[in-house]
């Protein structure tokens, strides 16, 4: 299939994202804006593409919280979704349960529950205009500390909102290994929420191992390493525990792949992991969930019924409801026609 007809076939089709950032979906103009009001500094970067340039984690780590940096009003957080319903748009993915990290922004003085109060009226309002779902996963941070994780969950269940539906651990997978996070997550669990992690993006398969067995995660997020483990791959496929692939995310920061053709995406599909398709940080990695299924056709070479998998995968791999995934999944194979 040519690229334009591989583009508005897929744009017909509803999708889930399951794995993105809030504040790495902001738009380059609402970055660049951000930027011209910011008061000059040594940190400053020169340009929004300076800003954007990095070729490992911890440099993108730096970026994103340099972008997070910028965002100082409650009324930026309310934009931000603005932002992040156009990229929804523009992808038809019809559901997506996004990560917003709070520790950085309370470290600013923001209180936890103005801006809950903030997004959850922001999100009613593109739920409404452009007929999507928005679920929010807070991400207590491996990058500062315990105690701050701790707190981000008091917060998190103090002011219990419906559309917050769990947690997640993003940040530095060096400086916090998961293990510190065991009993934020137990707690976590015991209040209802679903957990998630961030491994194996830059650390070896034992990091996965960890979130697993002691975070008692229902996902992974990105995995990459797993498959220096066969034994890890195996209990994945047999657990079915989904793994949110973010392909080009990877080969940026260049940890275990710098190219997409060695992503290991191939080998966990074909050995029956239930593998799902993210951008991680669409406007930080300059893609969208589109490309990424481009990549996977053209360079991974996914046929066509392999990626239709891959975007019910999305659904299956959700926290909605058996009924709900299966009205969406319905949903695709109708767009997919036959
Ligand atoms: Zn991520």
């Amino acid at each position: 299939m040519k690229k334009d007809e591989f583009y508005s076939f897929l744009r017909k089709i509803p999708k889930a994202e399951i794995h993105l950032h809030a504040e790495a979906t902001l738009s380059r103009k609402t970055v660049q804006a951000l930027l011209d009001r910011t008061p000059d500094s040594p940190a400053k970067p020169a340009s929004v593409e300076k800003l954007f340039s990095y070729n490992n984690l911890k440099d993108f780590i730096t970026s994103f919280l340099y972008v997070q940096g910028m965002i100082t009003k409650l009324s930026d957080l309310e934009a931000m979704f603005d932002d992040v319903a156009t990229y929804l748009k523009a992808n038809n993915i019809v559901y997506c349960e996004l990560f917003f990290s709070p520790s950085m922004f309370m470290k600013k003085g923001f209180a936890f529950p103005d801006m809950i109060d903030v997004i959850q009226k922001a999100i009613a309002k593109v739920e409404k205009r452009d007929k999507l779902t928005i679920k929010l996963i807070i991400d207590v941070s491996r990058t500062f500390g315990v105690e701050n994780a701790q707190s981000n969950l008091e917060s998190t269940l103090k002011h219990k909102a419906p559309m917050v539906i769990g947690i997640g651990l993003g940040g530095d997978e060096e400086k916090g290994p998961a293990k510190l996070f065991g009993d934020v997550y137990a707690e976590a669990i015991k209040r209802g929420l679903h957990v998630v992690a961030h491994a194996g993006e830059v650390v070896g398969p034992e990091s996965i191992w960890d979130a697993l067995n002691t975070l008692k995660v229902e996902r992974i997020g990105h995995g990459l390493s797993a498959i220096q483990d066969p034994k890890l791959v195996q209990h994945l496929v047999e657990k079915q525990i989904p793994v949110e692939i973010c392909l080009t995310s990877n080969v940026i920061t260049q940890k275990y792949v710098t190219k997409a053709e060695d992503h290991p995406v191939r080998a966990y599909f074909d050995q029956g992991v239930l593998v799902v398709i993210n951008t991680d940080d669409p406007t930080f990695f300059d893609c969208s969930i589109i490309d990424e299924f481009w990549i996977l056709h053209t360079k991974l070479k996914f046929t066509m019924p392999e990626i239709k998998q891959l975007i019910i995968n999305g659904f299956k791999a959700s926290f909605l409801t058996p009924a709900q995934k299966d009205a969406y999944i319905a949903q695709v194979e109708t767009a997919w026609g036959k």
